[in-house]
């Protein structure tokens, strides 16, 4: 007879996962002024500033003990840094979530996208299918309402990262527990 401890009954330990461009200080608390900016034009609920991010790829729930694999994985990535001007504001009806886009979507990064998804995909990870639209969440549960234009936003993405996702009392958390850089 096989003995069931606790962690097996409780099934493998996981960690819900994604791939980000992460904002520093600077362009995070210009992210939160625009964030501000439009919650006084749609309402909603605002993103924390600690949480604001731009997902590259989403995993979902993944066993702890694929991380490392999922590391080198990232780690084959190889895209030039770019600069990203989030410059659009943009309403989804579907999840009632308000956003910031851009209106042009530099090469380098439709190339880390790219890149990114084929090295997932090459060792079996989930990938998404959908049209990719780069965009950083502002609000959440909003009604949107009249387009707005904004001053736009320059992000300069020298890494990506990969995020531990929880929900907690106060809502996600997101911890990074992997850097990659991009090259120079
Ligand atoms: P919560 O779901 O707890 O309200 P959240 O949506 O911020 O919070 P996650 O669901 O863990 O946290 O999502 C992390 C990031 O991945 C967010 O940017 C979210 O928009 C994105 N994301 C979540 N699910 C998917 C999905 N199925 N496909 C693509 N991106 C997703
Ligand atoms: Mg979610």
């Amino acid at each position: 007879m096989t003995e069931s401890g606790p962690a097996e009954t409780a099934g493998p330990a996981t960690l819900r996962l994604f791939f980000a461009l992460w904002p520093d200080d600077a362009t995070r608390a210009v992210l939160n002024r625009t964030g501000k900016w439009l919650h006084q034009h749609w309402g909603g609920r605002r993103m924390r500033a600690d949480t604001l991010h731009l997902t590259l790829a989403f995993l979902g729930r993944t066993p702890v003990e694929q991380l490392d694999d999922l590391a080198a994985c990232a780690a084959t990535v190889r895209a030039d840094a770019f600069e990203l001007i989030l410059d659009r504001p943009g309403y989804w009806r579907h999840n009632r979530i308000g956003w910031l886009g851009a209106s042009r979507t530099p090469p380098q990064y439709v190339e880390l996208i790219g890149a990114l998804n084929a090295a997932l995909q090459a060792a079996g990870y989930p990938v998404d299918t959908r049209p990719h639209v780069p965009h950083v969440t502002l609000l959440r549960n909003t009604a949107g309402g009249e387009p707005q234009a904004c001053v736009p936003v320059s992000w300069s993405a020298s890494e990506f990262v990969l995020v531990a996702s929880r929900t907690e009392a106060e809502g996600a958390q997101y911890e990074v527990i992997r850097r990659w850089f991009l090259m120079a």
